[in-house]
């Protein structure tokens, strides 16, 4: 192996105070932050601006190039965080909401329109209350954004794929008791010294982007508690007659609400949005809104069930009165079709997750439009989840999201055990996160700005 930044000469003086013997650095820190998405980037920035001549703040990533899952979510339009009332919106972090509520307060929505706009990125607030940048464009952003971090001094090393920490080389360990930092590279392993490192490796999906969740073994063989990554704002399996399949794969839902069981065990009120039809099941963004809980249910029984209403912008009494009017010789088909604009997706779905002795009945035939029970049997594979639940335990870290088992390293990012729905909550607990953590990297280094040198 080799030191790819041969070790420097610490120099380590002390306040006047003998109860307070705190290191004066004489040397810039170096911090190495792993991971180049939004969560590691933002964290660069934060320190770089924040240690001017105090540190040395390397970024390091497996990829040819930092941030491409962020580039993809561009692709999107690139949803940057969301307009609602802060109350309200701290509650999408939930179950990890107390949790994330004071770091998205230190972090809120409107400092990420201020930031994005520093960078001459203007943001709008659409319809729904995302923000979105006024182009729905990454690449420009972040163009600007590492053009910002090279004015900063922070230093890029792509190809370099974390691989763990080493045994600090004698004489000179990390002061920080810190062990030094390994990574595959081009040439081969080498080992980095620091004495503060950030990991902001993201969750599990899209692993083709980087995300590969190929950390949680080495965190845990280091004593860290890690909770399993699991797919989340995600599609789910249902198997479909051929039939169906056949015809309606890819075919939108359009004006569709769902609910599934709650948290507290109580059906959740109907969400209005769009679902598409995949050859094995369901997706799209209705879907993914309530991804959590439908996942939390295959967990606990090993089958979820999703209710649907057909026609939501109708009121119950209105479809019975409708399905019950008379049919004479016209089909269902023709009926529904007539009596309440019912297209075909809506039927056929109607009609393959039902019985034949619905039809029989038309008070049970508008029941089922108002709320058709769709049991799925698991998620979709997780490399192709908008984001993953799991990772790095709350109770694993410090409240500056520093590793209780590995002093001197903390985390941020997608690649904590927190989840929330899209909307732009994923990005902003990212940033939310990295700043967190960035606070509590300059906090450990300097723990008494009057000792810094
Ligand atoms: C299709 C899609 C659209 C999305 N759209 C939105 C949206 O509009 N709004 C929103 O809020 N969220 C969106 N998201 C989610 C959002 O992109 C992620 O939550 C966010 O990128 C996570 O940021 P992160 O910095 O934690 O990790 P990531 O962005 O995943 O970055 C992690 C980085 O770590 C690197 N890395 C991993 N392992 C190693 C290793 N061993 N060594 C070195 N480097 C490593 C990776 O190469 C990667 O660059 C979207 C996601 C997807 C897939």
């Amino acid at each position: 192996m080799v030191s790819e930044h041969p070790q420097q000469g610490r120099c380590r003086g002390v306040s006047g105070d003998p109860a307070r013997l705190v290191p004066a650095r004489l040397v810039p820190a170096r911090i190495v932050i792993v991971g180049g998405g939004p969560a590691g980037l933002y964290a660069a920035e934060l320190l770089a601006a924040a240690l001017p001549g105090r540190a040395v703040v390397t970024l390091y990533d497996a990829m040819p190039s930092p941030g491409r899952k962020f580039l993809l979510a561009g692709r999107g339009g690139l949803n940057l965080t969301h307009s609602e009332p802060l109350e309200r919106f701290v509650t999408r972090y939930a179950p990890q909401q107390d949790w994330l509520t004071p770091m998205v307060q230190a972090c809120p929505p409107q400092a990420l329109r201020d930031w994005a706009a520093g960078l001459g990125i203007e943001t709008f607030v659409g319809t729904s209350g995302r923000v979105f940048p006024t182009d729905f464009k990454a690449a420009p952003l972040m163009r600007a954004w590492l053009r910002r971090l090279r004015a900063l001094g922070v230093q890029m090393m792509v190809r370099h794929r974390w691989t763990g920490f080493a045994p600090a080389p004698a004489p000179a360990p990390a002061p920080n008791g810190l062990t030094g930092v390994t990574f595959q590279a081009p040439d081969g392993p080498v080992t980095v010294q620091a004495d503060a490192v950030l990991l902001a490796l993201g969750g599990g999906s899209w692993a083709r982007l980087g995300s590969d969740g190929a950390w949680m073994p080495l965190l845990e063989q280091a004593g860290v508690a890690v909770r399993p990554l699991r797919p989340a704002n995600c599609g789910f399996l249902r198997v479909w007659t051929p039939d169906f399949a056949a015809r309606f794969a890819g075919t939108p839902l359009k004006a569709i609400a769902v609910r599934t069981c709650g948290d507290d065990g109580t059906l959740t009120p109907w969400r209005k949005g769009e679902a598409v039809v995949s050859a094995d099941g369901l997706e799209g963004s209705v879907i993914y809104a309530v991804s959590r809980l439908l996942r939390q249910q295959l967990e606990q029984a090993g089958a979820a069930r999703l209710h649907l209403d057909l026609l939501p912008d109708r009121p119950a009494g209105a479809v019975t009165a409708a399905v019950c009017r008379p049919r004479g010789s016209r089909s269902w088909s023709t009926h529904l079709k007539k009596e309440l604009g019912l297209d075909g997706v809506k039927l056929a779905l109607l009609r393959d997750c039902t019985g034949p002795d619905l039809w029989a009945d038309p008070r049970r035939v508008a029941a089922a439009l108002k709320d058709l029970a769709v049991d799925l049997s698991g998620p979709r594979p997780i490399d192709e989840a908008i984001s993953t639940a799991g990772g790095v335990c709350r109770d694993a870290l410090t409240d500056d999201l520093q590793l209780k088992a590995l002093p001197g390293v903390f985390c941020a990012g997608e690649m904590l055990d927190w989840e929330a729905p899209t909307g732009g909550y994923l990005l902003t607990g990212c940033y939310a996160t990295a700043r967190r953590a960035a606070d509590g990297i300059e906090r450990f280094l300097y723990p008494l700005s009057q000792c810094s040198a």
